[in-house]
């Protein structure tokens, strides 16, 4: 009984180093080489864009990518030292951007990502590199919503992972207005934009980059109200803890501004959806932590 009992306490001891050991050396693998390093002596980069949301990030039918994220998310590459033909896209659904991060499937997300005080936890953001502002859309025929405030006891899009519908239904610091409403669920803004034409919900709230993006692909089908409520600060999404890379991609984001890149990508992209582009000084940048 005793040498049984002696011999599970050496097993777990055995079995405690061998973990500290294989976690030893795993956070030095991790911490060994940040993104701006592999960035640097790779020329290679995975980066998660999303790839259902026109104007910001659309899979192509041939395949490629198109939008302002991914045009940001190629600057920035180039300016750490990786060409586009270094680029893997991958796609980071709302709900998947903390945990593609956290376990290393990508090393940067550009995908209309709020920095927001529950994600600050869990990923070190950079930028930002744009700020949007949450507004709503509903069909073009719908005159019952006209202020955000309508939106009370309405039937509204909950898209899985994305912060929006909750700045309509709870109060800061990630919420905003804090009034009651019903949520449908969706799992991406492309569901959500399909649920709304098909009347099984009354409005789609979300970024207006966003919303301007659907309403000029499907043009007549849906009205933005313009009622904006909130900052939508879209930050680069990186490792917890990857300062360095934070500090690198933040300088890229200036030379974007001052080189009049940022204004040209808005340009491009969301010229003729109504909105007004402002871009050219860059946002100031959250700390990098
Ligand atoms: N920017 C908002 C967010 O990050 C909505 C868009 C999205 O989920 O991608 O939650």
């Amino acid at each position: 009984m005793r040498v049984r009992r002696f011999g599970a306490v050496i097993g777990a001891a055995t079995a405690l180093a061998m973990g500290l050991t294989a976690c030893g050396s795993d956070s030095e693998k991790t911490e060994a080489k940040t993104v701006v390093q592999k960035a640097k002596d790779d020329k290679k980069l995975v980066i998660g864009i999303k790839y259902d949301q026109p104007a910001l990030g659309l899979k192509k039918p041939d395949g490629g990518f198109e939008g302002f994220d991914v045009d940001v998310a190629k600057y920035v590459a180039k300016e750490l030292g990786v060409p586009e033909n270094g680029i893997e896209f991958k796609e980071a659904r709302s709900e998947n951007r903390e945990s593609f991060l956290g376990g290393g499937q990508v090393d940067l997300i550009f995908a209309t990502y709020s920095i927001t005080d529950a994600r600050k936890q869990q990923v070190t953001f950079g930028g930002p590199y744009v700020v949007a502002h949450q507004d709503t859309m509903v069909r073009a025929d719908d005159n019952k919503i006209a202020k955000a405030k309508d939106l009370e006891g309405k039937r509204l899009c909950k898209a899985a992972g994305s912060n929006s519908y909750r700045r309509v239904t709870e109060g800061p610091p990630d919420g905003q207005l804090n009034i009651p409403a019903k949520t449908v669920d969706a799992s991406s803004y492309s569901e959500c934009v399909a649920k709304l034409k098909a009347g099984a919900l009354d409005a789609v709230t979300t970024d207006d980059l966003i919303l301007a993006g659907f309403a000029s692909q499907q043009k007549g089908s849906f009205k933005v109200i313009n009622d904006p409520f909130t900052d939508e600060k879209y930050g680069i999404g990186i490792k917890k803890g990857d300062t360095e890379t934070c500090e690198a991609v933040n300088k890229a984001v200036t030379k974007m501004y001052q080189d009049g890149t940022a204004k040209t990508l808005m340009e491009k992209h969301f010229s003729g959806t109504g909105l007004k582009i402002e871009a050219t000084t860059a946002p100031t940048f959250e700390p990098c932590a």
